[in-house]
């Protein structure tokens, strides 16, 4: 595994790889990596003969009151968990290297990036979208991965990639969650004792949304009330919407398209996101026949709609 700090010495070590015709699979990050990280590492080396991983904390989609100064850091923690992984580069740029004196161009998002939090962070995805355009111009990965735990994101980077053909296969991994269903998060890591406890009702909220879809609910003001009903433990919520899947758009009656529930709420000082997908029940399927509806799914969202591929 090497690493490299600056653009040009990346640009000449995969120069090396590109006439073999080896595929180069992508995982941005920002660092303080954990087990979430790992499965997005884990999918791009099943899939792609090299693995380039980002760690940058980018400035640019932090508001002006936001984490950025006190984000957490573990470089030597994150070298340990890539080469564990089976990471093949690794790219770790200062702020300086992505954004020299006079950088003055950034990429504008689209509707999709308005609602959920897109309302509630300012200039958040136009900040990740540049990035993420600049990443994908120095890399040239062949896939590229996110998670579906940051489900807008993958919304407003799909669209992106469309939008502006940027060439990129795009792969969403399901979100990994502690054993009580919690979802992993570097941010967790500022959540007290009493505070991560209170947190869990997140999920268990959207997991009872959930099962009230999976028993047949498909009123979208049952199933957001059914959720919002465990989530009385946080402090503020700053949205809990049902939306669909592949637009974002809002789902004012009966869901009948993949849809994805998501939630973004204030526990103590520590903003908190997470969401679960709703589509048909898995109960009565084989495991075959679930990775047929879960791929018919995927191409719908892809070829309609260009959602994540998880459930
Ligand atoms: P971050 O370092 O928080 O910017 O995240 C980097 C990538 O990891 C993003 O694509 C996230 O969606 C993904 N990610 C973060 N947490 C999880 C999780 N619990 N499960 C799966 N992917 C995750």
């Amino acid at each position: 595994m090497q690493t490299f700090r600056t653009i040009k010495s990346l640009d000449q070590c995969l120069k090396g790889y590109r006439p073999a015709g080896l595929r180069v699979g992508f995982v941005p990050t920002m660092g303080f990596l954990h087990e979430g990280h790992r499965a997005l590492i884990a999918e791009s080396v099943a899939r792609c003969d090299i693995t380039v991983v980002s760690i940058f904390v980018n400035p640019t989609q932090f508001g002006p009151h936001e984490d950025l100064e006190r984000y957490p850091r573990a470089l030597e923690r994150d070298h340990e968990l890539c080469r564990t992984a089976g990471v093949s580069l690794i790219f770790v740029p200062n702020a300086s290297e992505i954004y020299p004196p006079g950088f003055q161009t950034s990429v504008e998002p689209g509707p999709v990036a308005e609602p959920l939090c897109g309302a509630f962070r300012p200039g958040h995805f136009r900040g990740v979208i540049t990035v993420v355009t600049k990443l994908f111009n120095i890399v040239q990965p062949d896939v590229a991965f996110f998670g579906q735990k940051d489900f807008q994101q993958c919304a407003v980077i799909r669209q992106l990639v469309r939008d502006l053909n940027l060439g990129v296969e795009i792969v969403t991994v399901p979100t990994v969650r502690e054993p009580d269903g919690f979802a992993l998060s570097s941010r967790n890591s500022y959540l007290s004792a009493a505070d991560r406890e209170r947190a869990r009702c997140l999920s268990r909220g959207l997991f009872a949304a959930q099962a009230a879809f999976q028993a047949g609910e498909r009123d979208s003001r049952t199933l957001v009330e059914t959720a919002r009903a465990q989530m009385m433990e946080v402090d503020c919520l700053q949205y809990l919407e049902l939306r669909d899947a592949g637009t974002l758009e809002a789902i004012p009656g009966l869901v009948e398209q993949p849809a994805a529930l998501c939630v973004a709420a204030y526990v103590g000082a520590t903003r908190l996101i997470d969401n679960v997908l709703l589509t048909p029940p898995p109960a009565a399927l084989s495991d075959h026949e679930l990775e047929l509806v879960s791929h018919a799914i995927n191409r719908q969202a892809t070829a309609g709609a260009e959602g994540p591929r998880s459930s």
